[in-house]
């Protein structure tokens, strides 16, 4: 599922496609995703041209010159995928997934294919944005000025919920997902089971860094992953990460001199992944 770094990937990914051009037709080629298209989708972006790209939490927001804005969540399989308009063949003819066709002037062709449907568009004017339902609630960017350990001390206070369960509530902060939040503990050093009031306010402090670290490597991993797109046809979204404790259940720790192995533990539904002489993580909780 794309966490912050994929989307702002994606955003990147899109700008020399979308930014500044304009949108010469639309295809919608089913009545819905997680939910309905907004109305009239289509005749409300043709002809407009799209002033900037931006992105807010795992939310992709594109501003067209009519002041309203399409907001775009991939969900959990949704991809972007964009065809040049230089290929010798032409475009491909749509596929079975492919829900939405964005035709820009100038011949690029931005494709939305999601095969699970758990994305999502809908569209409200620019300025009411910060109101829209999707978005009101949603906390302040981890790679944004309101982000420090003064907010996320305040915020963890009295929070009787794990760590990692903290961590993942989009209203304490946007965009981090399972796979980022289990990379930022066990590079802090911090078990994932205990409670979010209890968090040292050292940890506290090594954390929002780590945080920041985790997202901005990612992102750079994203944008070297970018550098093909311009040549051949970008599937935008999906790229490999190396990382320490995500996904690598019983392989050794990468923390240098520990003999420890990564754990698998459910947690709220999810993975959990941490290395337990790292993370100092008890019998009792793991
Ligand atoms: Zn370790």
């Amino acid at each position: 599922m794309p966490e912050l770094p994929e989307v702002e990937t994606v955003r990147r990914g899109l700008e020399p496609a979308m930014k500044g051009k304009t949108v010469a037709h639309v295809d919608v080629r089913r009545p819905d995703l997680r939910w309905p298209f907004p109305t009239r989708m289509a005749e409300r972006l043709t002809g407009q041209k799209v002033l900037r790209l931006r992105r807010r939490s795992k939310y992709l927001l594109i501003d067209m010159e009519s002041n309203e804005t399409l907001i775009v969540h991939l969900g959990m399989s949704g991809r972007m995928l964009i065809h040049w308009p230089d290929a010798p063949d032409g475009h491909p003819e749509p596929e079975k997934h492919d829900h939405v066709v964005f035709d820009m002037e100038g011949g690029v062709r931005v494709v939305f294919n999601d095969p699970r449907r758990f994305g999502l568009m809908d569209m409200c004017q620019t300025a009411a944005l910060d109101r829209h339902k999707l978005l009101a609630h949603i906390g302040p960017e981890p790679l944004g000025n309101g982000f420090d350990d003064t907010y996320l001390g305040a915020a963890l206070l009295g929070r009787k919920t794990a760590i990692k369960t903290a961590l993942l509530d989009q209203k304490l902060v946007a965009g981090l997902g399972n796979i980022y939040v289990c990379e930022a503990l066990w590079r802090a050093r911090i078990s994932p089971f205990m409670r979010a009031c209890d968090v040292p306010p050292a940890k506290i402090r090594d954390l929002v860094p780590v945080i920041r670290e985790i997202l901005v490597e990612a992102i750079e991993k994203g944008g070297s992953s970018l550098k093909d797109y311009r040549q051949t046809d970008g599937d935008l979204g999906y790229f490999q990460h190396q990382f320490a404790a995500y996904g690598r259940e019983g392989k050794p720790c990468r923390a240098p001199d520990c003999k420890g192995k990564i754990v698998r533990a459910a947690q709220g539904g999810r993975s959990t992944f941490y290395c337990h002489i790292c993370q100092n993580v008890l019998e009792r909780d793991g």
